[in-house]
């Protein structure tokens, strides 16, 4: 039977009619070098419209990629815009990347053009010549004083926007390419990930939804996680959707710069990775926090430790996801579910510590890895964590690494390993690289890590395997004591006594000055094993 619904496409250009006619007057704010600046929805979408007619003066064809290398900001969310609803398709370059890996990913996609924040110039500068297929840079000035490089014509964002009309979107389909962005490339060359204007549509639709973030038009949203990361997990998507407000930190990344957005800004809504929130906490003391609704935070597990600071210090406990790349990202949040809200205080942090259920539209399933048989939702039983869903990738841009990323039945293998409660909970125990595996037994990195960060004089703690005769592989942990406070490795041993089994315990802990930490914040496990592949366990 025919449907006698109207066929019409979700395409971003949507979410930029809503802000142009609903909540014109509705604000971004932009951190720059120098300080803030303020731009309206209504001057924002005139302003993308603009942007759009600029990319035809530059002759950018349609489905062509437009690069963006710049800081969270009004102006890359003009281009997070004019590029998709003009048929052009956004890519996001991870400032942070190595210059290999930029050359790599820039040539990979194509790339026709970049824009550049003049503040990131002298990072970019250097890579231009080893550019295939770029034929233009644009600068956006953000107060940055770095210089222009040598025998490039550089074109200036502001004088393009000057003399262009606005332009008239034409409807286009909701299954063409809206955006890209690489995966962060761990082990590897990274990998790209081609989102549609449907995906993305449906995405910003699961961070409205009151059972994930609940993105509303009442909200500040200020998305730390950066543009380039992730989509920015679907905030700056969410702001332009709903009216929300939004605060995009620019090069002011400290944290006490973030925390003075925070407060300054009245933010309900500030969303950024662990290591982020570790730094801030501190420098929200006795200042005025009372806008604070939810603080989004995932890319890697939320230390217990942490989101119960929140909760002490500022009644408001962190609001965990779980996503990648290639999940849009948002998948799981662990919202509290009606029937599990009289728990002991104590369980409901657990619940917070987990992953949380899938959001509406994403399925989830933990499976065994050799037979590919589905496992159970005990709460007990782990198994890979795979993902299906209409925003959840089907395999990688122009890469034959697909075919080990994705099952038969084409959902996407995440590499997490994972319980599932019978409740729904996901409980990410690792990634199936950093399991600890010894004596044929499992050993959750991000367990003990966990609990090694409960002491209170430890401000991070990172765990990997190490090579062990008897064992195989024999847990490791490299520890940053807080300032002002100081522990030892027997005392650090002696709390995680019974708090974990006693085979977990680490056959040896180091002090460290700063874990290393990847392109997006995330502890890196690799250079930590690197720095101590020759490191011999006193076990051995
Ligand atoms: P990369 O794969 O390059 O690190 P992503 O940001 O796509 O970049 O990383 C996705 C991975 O991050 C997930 O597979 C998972 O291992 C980890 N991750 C994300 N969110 C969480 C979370 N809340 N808890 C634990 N791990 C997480």
């Amino acid at each position: 039977m025919q449907t006698t619904m109207q066929d019409r496409p979700l395409t971003l250009s949507h979410f930029l009619y809503r802000a142009e006619r609903y909540t014109p007057s509705k604000l971004i704010v932009s951190g720059t070098a120098t300080g803030v600046e303020e731009r309206s929805y209504g001057e924002w979408a005139l302003r993308t419209r603009q942007l759009a007619s600029v990319l035809d003066f530059l002759g950018v064809p349609r489905d062509a990629r437009v690069a963006t290398f710049a800081w969270n900001s009004a102006r890359h969310l003009e281009l997070y815009f004019a590029a998709p609803c003009s048929g052009r398709v956004l890519h996001t370059l991870n400032i942070r990347l190595f210059p290999e890996q930029l050359t790599y990913i820039v040539n990979h996609a194509e790339d026709d053009v970049i824009f550049v924040d003049r503040s990131l110039l002298g990072l970019l500068g250097p890579l231009l010549p080893t550019f295939t297929t770029v034929r233009h840079i644009v600068v956006m000035e953000d107060g940055g004083d770095a210089p222009d490089p040598d025998g490039v014509n550089l074109l200036d964002y502001e004088e393009l926007i000057a003399s262009a009309h606005p332009a008239e979107f034409q409807e286009l389909q909701e299954t063409r390419a809206a955006s890209m962005c690489y995966t962060s490339g761990t082990t590897g060359n990274p990998k790209g990930v081609v989102y549609s204007h449907r995906s993305t549509y449906l995405h910003t639709l699961a961070v409205l939804q009151a059972d994930s973030i609940g993105v509303r038009e009442s909200d500040t949203v200020m998305p730390v996680v950066p543009m380039f990361h992730a989509n920015a997990w679907g905030l700056a998507h969410a702001g332009v959707a709903t009216g929300a407000n939004l605060v995009l930190p620019g090069p002011r990344m400290t944290p006490s710069a973030l925390a003075d957005l925070i407060v300054e800004q009245r933010v309900t809504v500030p969303a950024g990775v662990p290591t982020i929130w570790m730094g801030v906490l501190p420098e929200l003391a006795g200042r005025d926090t009372s806008a604070l609704r939810a603080i989004p935070c995932g890319g890697s597990a939320v230390p217990k430790a942490l989101s119960e600071a929140y909760r002490e210090q500022l009644g408001l406990p962190i609001l965990q996801a779980w996503g990648m790349t290639e999940t849009s990202p948002i998948a799981s949040v662990a919202v509290t579910r009606s029937w599990l809200q009289d728990l002991p205080e104590d369980q409901l942090a657990d619940l917070r510590a987990s992953q949380g259920p899938a959001v509406l539209g994403v399925e989830l399933r933990i499976v065994d890895q050799e037979s590919g048989e589905e496992l159970a939702w005990d709460g007990v039983t782990r198994g890979e964590l795979q993902a299906a869903g209409p925003w959840i990738a089907s395999g990688y841009y122009n890469d034959d690494r697909s075919a080990e990323s994705f099952t038969h039945d084409g959902w996407l293998r995440t590499g997490d390993v994972a319980v599932i409660t019978t409740d729904g909970y996901v409980r990410i125990v690792d990634r199936t690289k950093d399991v600890v595996k010894s004596g044929g037994e499992w050993i959750s990195s991000v367990e003990l890590e966990n609990e090694i960060m409960a002491h209170p004089a430890v401000a991070e703690a990172a765990v990997i395997g190490l090579p062990h005769k008897k064992w195989g592989e024999r847990p490791f942990a490299a520890v940053v004591v807080r300032p002002d406070a100081s522990v030892t490795k027997e005392e650090i041993l002696e709390f995680l006594e019974g708090r974990v089994a006693s085979w977990w315990l680490p056959d040896d802990i180091v002090f460290i000055d700063e874990v290393p930490k990847t392109s997006v914040g995330k502890f890196s496990k690799k250079d930590l094993r690197d720095r101590f592949a020759d490191h011999v366990l006193p076990t051995e």
